[in-house]
This record gives C-alpha cells, sequence and structure tokens, in this order.
C-alpha cells in the first residue's frame, strides 16, 4: 500500500477514506496488489481473507512487494484515526481513535474486562450522545474530557482518517515526517516497550485487586507513570510557569518533593506513624519504583499510604487555588478517619462476600448430614 500511496500525484490529494476505499477495492480485484505466492492460487485464499487490510501481517515466504506493502501499511497506521459514526468498527482499548498527538488510543489501563469494548457501546442508545455518566465512570479524566468533545455522526459510518493533516488530508510529505519523527523516537526509547508495557499491565492487575479506593487507584496509578500534573512535570512539558513547591521555599515542585520530601508532608508521614517507610520512598529515584513498594505492603498499610497521598494531593490543589492551608493535625485526623471507615466497610464487604461463598451444601451419596445452630458470648463465658 506504501507503493500504492507513494505514487498518487500530489495535486490528487485525496482523503484517506477514498484511499482506503481504493485499496479495499484493490484488494478484492486486482492480483497485482494481492501478496499471491502460486499464481495459480486464487486471491481469496492469500493470508489477507477474512481480515481488514489494516489488521494484515506478515506470514513466512511473502514477497519483497508485499513485504513493502505491509511496511506502508504500518507507516500509515502511525497517523491514522477513526473518526466516529456509528461506533461499531471501532474498538475502544486498540484503535486510534482518541484525538491527541501520540498514540490516539486511551490511557486509562483496561482495569475490567466487563468494560465496554466498542465506541458504540459509549453512545447512549436513544438519543445518540456520549454516555457521559459510563464514560467518566470508565475512563480517567484526561481520556473522558477528550472523548466527550468528539462530534458523533450517527448517519454515517466509522471512516479511517489522516490524523496529521487538519483537513483529514494524507499526504507523502507529512507521512516522510511522522516516519523521521516516529524513528528518532524509537531510537531515544531503544527500540519500543513491549516489556515495559507487559510489566504495566501486571502493576496495573496488582493495583485493580488491590484493596485500595477506586478514586486512589487512577492517582497512584498516574504516580507510578510521573505523571501527577505538579510542577515540574508541567514545565518538562513546555509550560511557562512558575515551579516552586507551594508549602516550603524548594524551587522545585515535583512528585518527589511533594509527597515525600517537603518539610510540610514530612510531618504527615510522622504524625501517622509512617516516618520509616517515607524514608524508603525519598530514597527512590523513579515513581515505577515507589509504585512496587507500595503495593507489596499490607492491607492495612497500603490503604492509609494511599489515603495519605491523595489528601496530599487534594490539599496541595486547594492551596494552589488560594485555600488557606490545613494545620497537619486535621489532616492526620482526616487520613487516620478516613483510613479506618474505608477498612471497616471493605472487611463488612468481604464478610458478606464470604457468607454468600459457605452455602449450605447437599452431602455425599450415602452420608447424612445434621446441621445444628449455636452461639456464643465471649463477656459472659456462656453459649446455647
Ligand atoms: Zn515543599
Amino acid at each position: 500500500m506504501g507503493l500504492y500511496l507513494a505514487k498518487m500525484p500530489m495535486q490528487v490529494r485525496p482523503t484517506l477514506y477514498q484511499q482506503a476505499s481504493a485499496i479495499h477495492e484493490a484488494q478484492a480485484h486486482t492480483p497485482k496488489l494481492c501478496p499471491l505466492r502460486d499464481r495459480n492460487q486464487n486471491v481469496t485464499q492469500t493470508q489477507y481473507s477474512g481480515c481488514d487490510v489494516l489488521e494484515a501481517t506478515p506470514t513466512a515466504g511473502i514477497s519483497y512487494t508485499w513485504r513493502s506493502i505491509l511496511k506502508g501499511i504500518h507507516t500509515l497506521k502511525l497517523g491514522l484515526i477513526w473518526r466516529v459514526g456509528v461506533g461499531r468498527t471501532i474498538k475502544i482499548w486498540e484503535d486510534p481513535w482518541i484525538p491527541r498527538d501520540s498514540t490516539r488510543k486511551p490511557i486509562t489501563p483496561r482495569g475490567n474486562s466487563n468494560y465496554p469494548s466498542l465506541v458504540s457501546d459509549l453512545i447512549a442508545p436513544l438519543c445518540g450522545v456520549w454516555d457521559e455518566h459510563l464514560i467518566r465512570h470508565v475512563f480517567w479524566e484526561e481520556d473522558a474530557d477528550l472523548i466527550l468533545k468528539i462530534p458523533i455522526h450517527l448517519a454515517f459510518s466509522d471512516v479511517v482518517a489522516w490524523h496529521p493533516d487538519p483537513k483529514w488530508l494524507f499526504s507523502v510529505k507529512s507521512a516522510y515526517h511522522l516516519t523521521a519523527a516516529n524513528e528518532e523516537k524509537e531510537s531515544t526509547n531503544g527500540g519500543g516497550g513491549s516489556a515495559s508495557e507487559l510489566g504495566g499491565q501486571i502493576l496495573w492487575n496488582k493495583l485493580w485487586n488491590s484493596c485500595v479506593p477506586n478514586k486512589t487507584k487512577h492517582f497512584l496509578w498516574r504516580l507510578a507513570h510521573n505523571t501527577i500534573a505538579v510542577r515540574m512535570n508541567l514545565r518538562y512539558k513546555g509550560m511557562d510557569i512558575d515551579s516552586n513547591c507551594l508549602f516550603c521555599s524548594c524551587k522545585f515542585e515535583d512528585t518527589g518533593h511533594l509527597l515525600f520530601k517537603c518539610k510540610q508532608v514530612r510531618q504527615l508521614w510522622r504524625g501517622l506513624g509512617m516516618e520509616e517507610e517515607r524514608l524508603v520512598f525519598s530514597t527512590k529515584t523513579n515513581a515505577h519504583d515507589v509504585f512496587e513498594i507500595l503495593l507489596n505492603m499490607n492491607y492495612g498499610k497500603l490503604a492509609l499510604v494511599a489515603f495519605l497521598l491523595w489528601n496530599r494531593w487534594l490539599q496541595r490543589n486547594k492551596v494552589r487555588d488560594g485555600e488557606s492551608l490545613r494545620p497537619v493535625e486535621d489532616l492526620i485526623f482526616s487520613v487516620r478517619n478516613q483510613t479506618s471507615s474505608f477498612l471497616e466497610t471493605s472487611e463488612k464487604t468481604n464478610s458478606r462476600s464470604s457468607r454468600l461463598l459457605t452455602m449450605w451444601q447437599k452431602p455425599k451419596m450415602g452420608w447424612i448430614k445434621i446441621n445444628s445452630d449455636g452461639s456464643f458470648i465471649a463477656e459472659s463465658n456462656s453459649g446455647g
């Protein structure tokens, strides 16, 4: 396909949708574009039968020409984006459909396998608008805000477009720039990150199954990826803002300083009896390591640290917005209170679930089961 696109006259500049249709057409009817290993083989018996051209993968023994075509498809996929029509052909977690510069896929990990899989699942069926409640429940704020701005065209099918161009028009020049930028990025990153992606998925599963309130899970995940909007992170993204800590005279508000090293936050850790843990966290040089230690903590301690970090972040945002600083004793009280209430509720829920699990079961054949009941009062040492 790369050869096919490159041969197109620049002045034609058709939309990518037209090009994609032409390619599909060509794939169905033109043997020249099909990977025939055996000229007597029917076109429909090639490895592309039953699969979308964009999902095609190389197989052993394909020709040089076909390998080049696949390389072209790879380049094309770097700049593709799905425009939402009815949303039935767009896979939420695999396809590029969210208008952002990098992957155009959700940054929210798919935490639950029961979550919707097609974009059409996110559209309210009766009124044809985004189901905001569902979207805000499933996605992080960064994804949800972008999704809710995407226009829906229910009268049309979903179409692929060329994301680098504001008018969705493909050009060889923009594809060249995109490929060059991608190659540079890959060489900087050491050639891709499948291992880290796999590690990320394992950590996410661990976090998802941990005993931490849902509202703090997303925050902790962002902590693991150092994507919390502390001032130094915003400066790295090119924003010209003040980088001073809001609580002390430090000139660099980064995640480590805000959550573990700032003079003010040290009082909070100490007040909660967690100075030892704070010292361990503060020696770590990357957010991923902090996250791993966190997830290996026991049930109660993990909940306490999660509430501590979450409250510290909320407090920081309130101070940034002009609210006065809460005394540290108040914050300590809140963190303790929230943690104990959460643990108490979790224990009740767990014991209810375990009660449900110990249901009466009939005995095996040849046995008689006799059920009895009894109670015991510890204070009076009596029972009946
Ligand atoms: Zn500070």
